[in-house]
Order: structure tokens, then C-alpha cells, then sequence
């Protein structure tokens, strides 16, 4: 099963749900998202311009719409890192995908960012098997993971009663 990407804090119902393929017409990932959110598509897409084309593969939302924010990303793991980078993730260019995850946590931790322990963690399990499948799908998991976390921003600060 593809991740299950939470991309925004907002509680809302998506409205608009974006599709994307490759060249060869395999699905790389499906967003919903509401209006206010409609700009994380091209986003997403790697453009800046919100009119980009990527924007014209989007339909309304089917009933039940779920949270403005999900994301199914079927993207191979580099692929999926850089989408990752264009939402969210500091992330160095340095070499292969396993390397620049490295390059985050090693900025993360230079920087006292609150999920460089998180992302310490992600280059790790990367290291462990670059070639293999299911540490692929491992990183895409805690990424997905430290993208929620960040989405949803710090927790609140302790009520001192
Ligand atoms: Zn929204």
C-alpha cells in the first residue's frame, strides 16, 4: 500500500482532488484539497505558477470527501523525497536520495530543529538498504510521518495550572 500523506493542518472536506501521471501514465499521486489549499497541486507538481498544467487534471472531490490534505503518493522513494522537499523538508542536494536525506538530518541537527531527531532516524533506516523495498517504504512511512507532525506544527505549550 502507497502512503497516506497528511500535507495540511486543515480540518476541512477537500473540494478539488488533483491527479498526477507519469509520461507512461502510471498514477504517481492523487490529492485532495479545499479551496483555500488548491495551490499545494502545482506545488506539488514542482511549479510555482498556480496555473501550472498539473492543475487541469482536477475533478470535484467524490462524496465521502476526506480531510482537505490527503495525499496517496505513489511515487517511487526518490521521487517521493523530492516531493517531500518542495512541501516541507529542508533538503541539501547531495547526490543520491539516501545522501540528501543525510545532508536533512545532518542541517536539521546544525539548526536544534525540533524533528532532527525524527530525521536522524529516517537517513538511518535510508542507509540501511538503499536498494531494498521495504526500506523504501519504511522512509516514505516516517516521512510521512514528520510531515504530519509538522503540518500540525508544535505542540500546544503546557497549561501551568
Ligand atoms: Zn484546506
Amino acid at each position: 500500500m502507497p502512503p497516506v500523506r497528511q500535507i495540511t493542518d486543515c480540518p476541512r472536506p477537500a473540494t478539488r482532488t488533483t491527479t498526477r501521471h507519469s509520461s507512461a501514465q502510471t498514477l504517481l499521486w492523487e490529492v485532495h484539497l479545499c479551496d483555500r489549499h488548491q495551490h499545494l497541486a502545482a506545488r506539488l507538481a514542482g511549479s510555482r505558477h498556480p496555473n501550472h498544467r498539473a492543475t487541469r487534471a482536477t475533478r470535484a472531490t467524490a462524496d465521502p470527501a476526506p480531510r482537505c490534505g490527503t495525499l496517496h503518493d505513489h511515487q517511487a522513494v526518490a521521487q517521493a523525497v523530492e516531493s517531500h522537499a518542495r512541501l516541507w523538508l529542508d533538503l541539501p542536494s547531495a547526490g543520491t536520495w539516501v545522501e540528501s536525506l543525510r545532508a536533512a538530518a545532518t542541517l536539521a541537527a546544525q539548526v536544534h530543529a525540533p524533528d532532527a531527531p525524527a530525521l536522524a532516524g529516517i537517513a538511518a533506516v535510508a542507509e540501511s538498504g538503499p536498494d531494498d523495498p521495504a526500506v523504501h517504504a519504511r522512509v516514505l512511512e516516517l516521512l510521512a510521518h514528520a510531515e504530519a507532525h509538522r503540518a500540525s506544527g508544535p505542540p500546544p505549550p503546557l497549561d501551568p495550572a
